[in-house]
């Protein structure tokens, strides 16, 4: 049995980590620094960050690679860094997880640009960028990919191209952002995401950051009724997010969470955690009730 299958089979259901972004802000990231530029500046903050995560309960941790494709580093003029930071997120998370049973996920972000014919970026360029910033993932060491916060499915097909250029066998997580009136900016509708990523082969699939579990909670319940089988995930921002002050604050408590935990759960996620203003408080409230029998 290949790792993911014994780490998915092994128990009823899995923790993910919390917010990154969030979390590298508390720990003094300028709004508009790269997060991934911590990975080779401040790699010790990035790794208390996954430490704690851990700590929490977590059994699969993102990579701080969200930003590592070639058309998000360029806008930060490091796009000749992308080998050297993508490589760093996972080897200071393999460093921390040690000989753990926790995954490494390599975290991979939308490219910020629109396909053709809609866009300007072609099919086979989108393919080819994914596939260098995987590379240099499972270079690294990552157990898995998770391609995440993406709207398009298009694009999705494209990181997962890209993804299978590099290994045949390395499972694909994805998750999309149904933030728009129950669909994604792009309009796609759960539904229509879980017959498609089925169809394709991803490994795991659900929803992540957006508007709060309530939302999400939706999209699970659509998506369980569509591909009763599938190993769906639910990874939610706490809350919706509110401006205060110029900042883009969060309230759900972990307790609020994790309640929300446990309703994703009975819906039938398996692998449930938090996206933005999302902490190790949080993850562990919501470790703690889906593994309590909740
Ligand atoms: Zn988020």
């Amino acid at each position: 049995m290949s790792k993911w299958q014994t780490w998915v089979e092994q128990a009823p259901v899995r923790i993910a980590d919390g917010a990154m972004g969030t979390m590298l802000q508390q720990a003094g990231l300028d709004a508009g620094e790269l997060p991934m530029l911590w990975n080779v500046t401040h790699p010790d903050r990035v790794r208390a960050i996954q430490r704690a995560y851990l700590a929490a309960g977590a059994d699969i941790i993102l990579a701080n690679t969200f930003s590592g494709s070639r058309w998000r580093l360029a806008r930060h003029g490091l796009a000749a860094r992308g080998e050297e930071l993508n490589r760093a997120g996972v080897e200071i998370l393999r460093a921390e997880i040690g000989d753990r049973a926790a995954l490494i996920a390599g975290d991979v972000g939308p490219s910020g640009e629109i396909l053709a014919p809609l866009g300007t970026l072609a099919f086979d360029e989108a393919v080819a960028g994914f596939a260098e910033q995987v590379r240099a993932l499972i270079v690294a060491g990552a157990d898995a990919i998770w391609i995440e916060t993406m709207a398009d499915l298009e694009e999705v097909r494209a990181a997962i191209a890209g993804t299978r250029q590099v290994s045949a066998e390395i499972p694909i997580l994805a998750t999309l952002t149904f933030d728009t009136r129950g669909r994604t900016m792009m309009g796609v509708k759960p539904e229509t995401a879980a017959r498609t990523l089925s169809e394709w082969g991803v490994a795991a699939f659900g929803g992540n950051c957006g508007n709060g579990p309530d939302e999400l909670l939706v999209v699970i319940q659509k998506m369980r009724a569509t591909t009763p089988n599938a190993i769906l995930v639910a990874k939610s921002n706490a809350g919706i997010p509110e401006i205060e002050n110029g900042a883009t604050v969060y309230r759900a408590t972990p307790a609020m969470m994790a309640q929300s935990a446990a309703q994703l759960r009975a819906a039938g996620a398996r692998i449930i955690g938090g996206c933005c203003g999302t902490t190790p408080a949080h993850i562990a409230a919501m470790a703690d009730i889906v593994r309590g029998g909740g």
